[in-house]
């Protein structure tokens, strides 16, 4: 419950809103209360005026609200004959139910556009928190968690800010308004008449806890059956050409038998929550008449027949509100553990930030690793050991090593995804943990070693997060990327889609796009991770020929299985296990005879 007091700045903020939506609720639940007491008016009048058999007049006017006494002497005034005073009294009644209308969509307009507008600030905060916040952090969530906090979360919480608060307010006016008239006109029959709604506040309550209970276990489910048809879906290459079709098709059955089980026992509760109601209203409506009946024929008190319909009506205005307790503290406490789980997570703060005072560096300058050290904080694997590099500016560097041993943990550090320890990484005289990160980031095009792509344009997607980037650019990207011709031959050319609803691109060509969208960044430093894997050697060469001319100056770092004839390295970096097994020009390393040599060999061959 605490958790919700996070809220409690929007509830200022819309002040206005709220206030006014709770008057709305009162003054709405007012003019309908007001309906029993004319009735009851009308009832009585009628009987006297025909002298029924049986009426005994009232020993003083009944203690009707002051609004319907004076409605009663204008009806009475103006009606002449009975007749008359009938229809006035049923034309009186209408205009009340349209006034109650109008404030109930008063009501909505204020409370649910309240919601709404939280809602709205709420999903921006939490989206732009995410942005925020460290790789690391973002690894370590499941991505269906994180995407629950912005989807399903705000929505429980809006149906607090919104239904739930607007249900509570009408519960109170309704209780408040109907128990305060019951009793002024005979406390004894109002509380026989109340005495089972307590019992049926707790049942529902009760009834409502084993719903949701059961809702909950129906949901995690129902999560694990989309789960799993998700991910059959997305492997059904893998699970066709092992012939699992069938084996499946079986546990898939078996999810959805658990999921049938237990949406039928809550059904069972569910058919019991309605008669249980019904019952106990049925039980308080029967009340009223049997011993409202009782008193009217001893004749030892005001009752009539206009006091037992004015009850009845009562008891029927607050089934509604009464049997809507249940749902609303679930609203409550569901809304109050989604509050928490966002809070949670708001609370996360990013570790890689501008730390003021931050430099606004030009990336000029060599590039040095002063004694790296790197261990992965989630799964504590030492990943870089003692790194010790100099890389002079415009160097071009190719780094090697088998899988696992820090290639793109190396690139990842540069980028300053993570924090290093002890040592640290250098351009020129500043380290780049003292930049300013955005200001620091822009100046560099990376290609992650799996490229990428968002659905979206071919042109979009070669200049992401560039301002007004020229088509020229985009174009001049492609061919050095060596791409062009292949978007060219696009019917849509570089407006084609790509991704989940666009065409389907093989690696190498998905490879080649991501490399354009980094050089279009005209970068000072680049970082290629493994992204000529699925080039083939005569594209290599138009893209090595390309880099010579235009990234004079730049330094660039490449991540290979391969050593890569058409370019020439100034510097090559042999990584295992996270260390510098070898390091020097490609000369220098093939007549030393170390692991590049024997690379170098093989590739031949
Ligand atoms: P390479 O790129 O040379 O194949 P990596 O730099 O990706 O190697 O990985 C180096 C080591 O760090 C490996 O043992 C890998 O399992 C581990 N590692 C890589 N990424 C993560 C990560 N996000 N969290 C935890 N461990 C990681
Ligand atoms: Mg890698």
């Amino acid at each position: 419950m605490k958790a919700l007091a996070t809220l409690l700045p929007f509830a200022w903020k819309y002040r206005f809103y709220l206030m006014g939506g709770l008057f709305f609720v009162f003054i709405s639940n007012y003019f309908n209360v007001l309906t029993p007491q004319l009735t009851s008016f009308i009832i009585d009048h009628v009987q006297r005026t025909l002298q029924l058999p049986g009426y005994v007049p009232n020993s003083s006017t009944p203690a009707y609200d002051g609004l319907v006494l004076q409605l009663s002497t204008t009806i009475l005034k103006y009606g002449n004959s009975l007749p008359g005073v009938v229809a006035l009294c049923g034309i009186t009644l209408l205009v009340l139910a349209l006034l109650r209308g109008f404030f109930l969509f008063l009501m909505r307009q204020t409370i649910i556009v309240m919601s709404r507008h939280i809602e709205y600030e709420q999903k921006n905060q939490i989206y732009s928190h995410y942005q925020s916040l460290d790789i690391s952090f973002l690894k370590q969530n499941r991505v269906g968690d994180l995407m629950n906090r912005i989807a399903e979360d705000v929505a429980r919480v809006r149906l607090f800010t919104g239904p739930a608060i607007m249900y509570i307010a009408n519960l109170i006016a309704v209780i408040s308004l109907c128990v305060y008239f019951m009793f002024s006109r005979d406390s004894l029959l109002a509380l026989y008449v109340l005495a089972p709604l307590p019992a049926l506040a707790i049942l529902i309550y009760f009834i409502n806890n084993i719903i949701n209970q059961r809702s909950e276990r129906i949901q995690e489910v129902l999560s694990d059956l989309t789960a799993h048809a998700q991910e059959s879906y997305a492997g059904i290459r893998v699970i066709k050409s092992f012939s699992q079709e069938r084996s499946l098709i079986n546990f898939y059955q078996s999810l959805v038998g658990l999921y049938r089980k237990e949406v039928l026992g809550l059904v069972k509760v569910e058919a019991l929550y309605f008669p249980s109601i019904t019952l106990l209203i049925g039980i308080s409506t029967l009340l009223t008449i049997m011993i409202g009946g009782l008193y009217y024929i001893n004749g030892n008190s005001d009752i009539g027949v206009h006091t037992i319909v004015e009850f009845v009506m009562y008891i029927n205005m607050l089934t509604f509100p009464v049997s809507a307790i249940g749902l609303t503290a679930s609203m409550v406490q569901r809304a109050a553990a989604s509050q928490k789980r966002i809070n949670e997570f708001m609370q996360v703060k990013p570790t890689i930030i501008t730390k003021e005072p931050a430099s606004k560096i030009l990336l000029k300058g060599d590039l040095i690793f002063k004694n790296v050290n790197f261990t992965y904080p989630e799964t504590g694997i030492h990943a870089l050991k003692q790194i010790n590099i100099h890389i002079k500016q415009g160097e071009r560097v190719l780094v090697m090593g088998k899988t696992g041993s820090g290639k793109s943990t190396l690139l990842q550090l540069i980028l300053r995804y993570y924090n290093t320890e002890l040592g640290g990484i250098f351009i020129g005289d500043t380290n780049i943990a003292n930049t300013d990160l955005l200001n620091y980031r822009n100046q560099i095009g990376y290609v992650p070693q799996d490229s990428f792509l968002f659905s979206d344009t071919i042109a979009a997607n070669i200049s992401f997060g560039q301002e007004g980037v020229m088509q020229q650019a985009i174009e001049w990207a492609a061919n050095a990327a060596a791409i062009d011709t292949e978007i060219t031959q696009f019917p849509a050319g570089y407006q084609t889609l790509v991704g989940e609803r666009g065409v389907t691109l093989s690696g190498g060509q998905k490879q080649r796009i991501s490399l354009a969208r980094a050089l279009v960044k005209k970068p000072m430093l680049l970082l290629l991770d493994d992204c000529l894997s699925a080039v083939d050697s005569s594209t290599e060469q138009k893209i090595a020929t390309h880099f010579t001319t235009h990234l004079k100056g730049v330094t660039q770092i490449l991540v290979s299985h391969r050593v890569h004839a058409h370019l020439d390295f100034d510097r090559v970096i042999i990584l295992e296990n996270g260390e510098i097994i070898e390091m020097g020009s490609p000369t220098t390393l093939l007549s030393l005879g170390g692991v590049y040599q024997k690379m170098a060999q093989l590739q031949r061959q």
